[in-house]
Order: structure tokens, then C-alpha cells, then sequence
């Protein structure tokens, strides 16, 4: 997974803010302490001094100086954690708090990432992702063939056989998992389409969760929202020359793109445009992209540009699926 720099210091500034407040605890734990236990000051006090004297000492020359410190030091949190437990506090009272005890919330531990590191980086893309809520529902898990008929009456062409929806939605599901699977080492693009309410957007949650739990960053826009995104953010489209360029954007640069239901737009020139860009730009970085649609490869040609059905037919793998409205089952 490749971490974009805003992310980074998303998580960054996050880990900041963690020991700042750790830190912020601390001082109200301490001065609620000072007050009600005056000895534990006065140790403090002690301890800073002694700390200081000692390190005049160093500077001075006295290689003496600091031996025995820590060890002295040590004895004072002895007797101050005494204290506490006496006057019914915790020993750790005043040891600071961190949410992560491995790495002290810095991130990393011994100048690796620390799994906390790791967490929040799958929490911001899962957040990022537009499709975190669904996908607890929408998933592999819950991936239901019996929705599909098992009457053989669809002629498949591959096979040169009649085979029934289920089957079929297996070797969709089955390419489905080829592309996860591969996404690390091989570039592809998925064209999944079939009639209303076949499957097509669950299908896209399944792969999106799957690439989430493995840390890659999903961005899923129905198309409605893709193009409402591409009015309102610095795309700029060139009316008289029918393109447009989009400049440094996570749409992008994401690791997987998901437009659902792309052909219930308005179709114009700027919509044609704005897809264009993304799908092209994509693929020119070689940033895999899912588009799903319930156009038929004919109608595909017919309503979008010479440009974009090219990239569709020679860049896409398709995935029919066939079958019934399921919705309603
Ligand atoms: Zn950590």
C-alpha cells in the first residue's frame, strides 16, 4: 500500500495530538497530587535538584557525577508510589498515559511502524473510503448464489454452452477474487455490467472491502456523486476542445477507484470529458479502476465517445452478470 503524504501527516498530527494529551492528564494528575500529597512535591523538588547538582558536576568534569542517578533516583519513585497507594491512588498514578503502550504514541518502535501506526492508517482509508458503513453488510461473507437461478438458460459464449445464472455468477465471483488477488503484482481494470438489480454494486462492496483488509485505499462514487465531484472540484474543462485536466487529486491517485452505475448520468460533453480524464489519467499512472453499469457493451458505444468505449473494451476485463432483479428476493 502506498501511503499518500496528506495521509501521512493526517496520522502524524494524530499521533501528536495523542501525546499531547497524554501529557496535558499528566499535569492535571500531577498538581491534583502536589495538593493533596505535599511530600510527593517535595520528593520532586528533591529529585531536581539532586538532577541538576549532578549534571553541574558532569559539566564541570566530575566523571563521578552521575554515577548512581538512576539508581538513586529510582529509590525516590519507590517511596513516591508508597505515597500514592497509601492515600488510596494508583502506583502509576503518575506515570503518563498513552493509548499505545508500545510505542509510547511516537508511531514506531525501534524505527519500525508500530501496529497502532498501521491501524490508523486502515482506519483513515476505511474512512476515506465512502463506503465504510455498507460494507459490514455488503461483503463476501454475506455473498448469497441462491439469489441466482440454477436453470441453465443462458447461453454462455466462452463455453459454447447453456448455463444457468448461478454458475455463472461463480466465474464472476471467481475473477472477482483473481483480481484482489493479483492487484499487487498485475494491473487491471474491471467492467462489471448486466441488467438493474443483478448484483453489480454488492459485487463492487465485495471487492472494496476486500482491498480496505488489505490496506489499500478504495474512493467508491455512484456516478451521480462522481460527476457532481467532478463540477464542483478543480476539474477544468475545455468546452471547445471537449477535455479537461484534473491536477493533484486522490481520485487519482487512490489504489482502486470504484464508479457504480456509471450511464444514469446526464449525458454532455463535460460528463464525457470528466470521465475521459479520470479513467485515462488512471490508467496512464496504471491505478486500477471498477466501473459498473446496466449498459450493454452496444450501448455503451453508442452513448459515450469513441475514446472512452476504446479504454472500456481494451483496458477493462468484463464481468456480465446475468439473472433477475434480485433486489426484490
Ligand atoms: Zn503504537
Amino acid at each position: 500500500m502506498s501511503l499518500k503524504n496528506y495521509q501521512y501527516d493526517v496520522i502524524i498530527h494524530q499521533l501528536d495530538m495523542r501525546r499531547l494529551n497524554a501529557k496535558y492528564m499528566l499535569d492535571k494528575r500531577t498538581e491534583e497530587i502536589y495538593n493533596k500529597c505535599p511530600e510527593i512535591l517535595d520528593i520532586d523538588n528533591q529529585i531536581a535538584i539532586q538532577s541538576a547538582e549532578r549534571a553541574r558536576r558532569a559539566i564541570m568534569g566530575d566523571d563521578t557525577a552521575l554515577q548512581g542517578l538512576a539508581e538513586a533516583n529510582r529509590a525516590l519513585a519507590r517511596e513516591k508510589e508508597t505515597i500514592l497507594v497509601k492515600n488510596g491512588y494508583p502506583a502509576d498514578y503518575l506515570s503518563p498515559r498513552y493509548e499505545c503502550s508500545l510505542c509510547k504514541d511516537t508511531g514506531y518502535v525501534n524505527g519500525e511502524r508500530c501496529s497502532c501506526f498501521n491501524k490508523a492508517i486502515s482506519n483513515l482509508i476505511y474512512s476515506e473510503s465512502n463506503v465504510r458503513e455498507i460494507i459490514r453488510e455488503e461483503n463476501f461473507d454475506n455473498f448469497n448464489y441462491e439469489l441466482y437461478s440454477d436453470e441453465a438458460d443462458h447461453f454462455d459464449v466462452s463455453t459454447g454452452t447453456m448455463r444457468s445464472p448461478r454458475e455463472l455468477v461463480r466465474d464472476v465471483v471467481k475473477l472477482a477474487h483473481d483480481f484482489i488477488d493479483n492487484f499487487d503484482t498485475e494491473y487491471h481494470n474491471l467492467l462489471i455490467y448486466g441488467n438493474t438489480g443483478v448484483g453489480k454494486t454488492f459485487l463492487s462492496n465485495c471487492i472494496a472491502k476486500e482491498m480496505l483488509d488489505r490496506s489499500h485505499s478504495v474512493l467508491y462514487y455512484t456516478a451521480f456523486r462522481f460527476f457532481k465531484y467532478m463540477e464542483n472540484c478543480k476539474f477544468s474543462y475545455d468546452a471547445a476542445e471537449g477535455s479537461g485536466t484534473l491536477g493533484e487529486d486522490y481520485l487519482l491517485d487512490c489504489d482502486l477507484l470504484i464508479l457504480d452505475d456509471i450511464g444514469t448520468e446526464l449525458s454532455n460533453s463535460f460528463t464525457n470529458s470528466a470521465l475521459y480524464t479520470v479513467i485515462n489519467e488512471r490508467h496512464l499512472k496504471r491505478r486500477p479502476t471498477i466501473i459498473s453499469t446496466n449498459l450493454s457493451l452496444a450501448e455503451l458505444e453508442k452513448r459515450y465517445s469513441e475514446r472512452i468505449f476504446s479504454r472500456l473494451s481494451k483496458e477493462y476485463s468484463l464481468l456480465k452478470i446475468v439473472g433477475s432483479d434480485i433486489r426484490r428476493k
